[in-house]
């Protein structure tokens, strides 16, 4: 790419970059999308994806990004695969500053930067990824009916997980490094209430059991106490130790929350920074779906398009 203007700088290309895209691009604004070094966004290391409205039998998570990809293209957007590594919010156009593509300037900013799952770092986590192993109750819940399942985490995500969960599983095993909950009173008390959630209190997992042909069999628990180690029978583990909002390029340049949620004006896809909108993981705590990333998306970028028309860009 030659061009180091744009008017409409789409930084993400998950459900919410990809949506943003469409929107803007059908608006005749010819975003330019950079991609990241994930393209697709955390669609891409899911299975199939079930609750995505319009698509009765399914879809795999990295043919329905691939799908929205070629969607945004018809309509003019370009994509570079590219990392940013650093943006100027104080002066417009902002800029933003890329490893393989130089600076970019835009007159628009939509980050849709996404957020990552935090995960417990084990070789085995990362090989049964898929087989077994899941971060995201709310995706992969159902193909665990009738299923013995564990939930690594203390949190309120770990214990909203876990009751999800129990829709679905016979019995669910919350795995908890310290032998109190993070999570709030309320939640606590909801999986105390409930028959099928199950403790295993000062423990953490050190190695998931199993192969990618016949799923999971087990986890390997030590006490974090005494450091015995044992196996627990499991036929799938849900990691929730914490989501990461992406938005380490931004940190201190635009309102966020303690976590590294970028701030929204509510109903809105504002930033504290004029010209900048966020969408998508990046901005939500608390759905973090592929259809409100996508929604937030198209939000981000009609306000974006209606704000460019006023400062005469069309
Ligand atoms: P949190 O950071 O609140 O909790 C993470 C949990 O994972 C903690 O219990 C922590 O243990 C544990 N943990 C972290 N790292 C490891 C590790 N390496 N090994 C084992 N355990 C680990 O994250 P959540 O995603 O639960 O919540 C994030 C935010 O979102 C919170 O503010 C939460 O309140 C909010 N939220 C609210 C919901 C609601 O209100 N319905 C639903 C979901 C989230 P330890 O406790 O020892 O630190």
């Amino acid at each position: 790419m030659n061009e180091k203007h744009v008017k409409v700088l789409i930084i993400g290309s998950g459900p919410a970059g990809l949506t943003a895209a469409i929107y803007a691009a059908r608006s005749g604004l010819e975003p330019l999308v950079i991609e990241g070094m994930q393209p697709g966004g955390q669609l891409t290391i899911t299975t199939e994806v079930e609750n995505y409205p319009g698509f009765p039998d399914g879809i795999m998570g990295p043919e329905l990004m691939q799908i929205t990809k070629a969607q945004a293209e018809r309509f003019g957007t370009r994509f570079i695969f590219d990392q940013v590594t650093e943006v100027r919010l104080n002066s417009r156009p902002f800029t933003a500053l890329t490893e393989s593509h130089g600076e970019i300037t835009a007159d628009a900013l939509i980050l849709a930067t996404g957020a990552s799952a935090r995960l417990l770092g084990l070789p085995s986590e990362t090989e049964l990824m898929g087989h077994g192993v899941s971060a995201c109750a709310t995706c992969d819940g159902f193909f665990f009916r009738d299923k013995e399942l564990v939930v690594v985490g203390g949190g309120d995500t770990a214990i909203e997980e876990a009751v999800f969960l129990t829709k679905f599983a016979t019995k669910v095993t919350v795995v908890h490094r310290r032998d109190e909950l993070r999570a709030s009173k309320i939640m606590q008390q909801r999986a105390f209430d409930n028959p099928k959630i199950h403790f295993e209190w000062n423990s953490v997992v050190t190695e998931i059991l199993g192969t990618k042909e016949n799923g999971v069999t087990g986890v390997r628990l030590e006490d974090t106490k005494s450091g015995e180690q044992r196996d627990y029978h499991t036929d799938g583990v849900f990691v929730a130790i914490g989501h990461q909002p992406n938005t380490a390029i931004v940190a201190g340049k635009i309102d966020m929350d303690n976590v590294g949620y970028i701030r929204t004006v509510p109903g809105t896809a504002r930033t504290s920074v004029e010209g900048v909108w966020a969408c998508g993981d990046a901005q939500d705590a608390v759905y973090r779906q592929a259809v409100t990333a996508a929604g937030t998306g198209c939000m981000a970028a009609i306000e974006a398009e209606r704000w460019l028309a006023e400062q005469g860009v069309e």
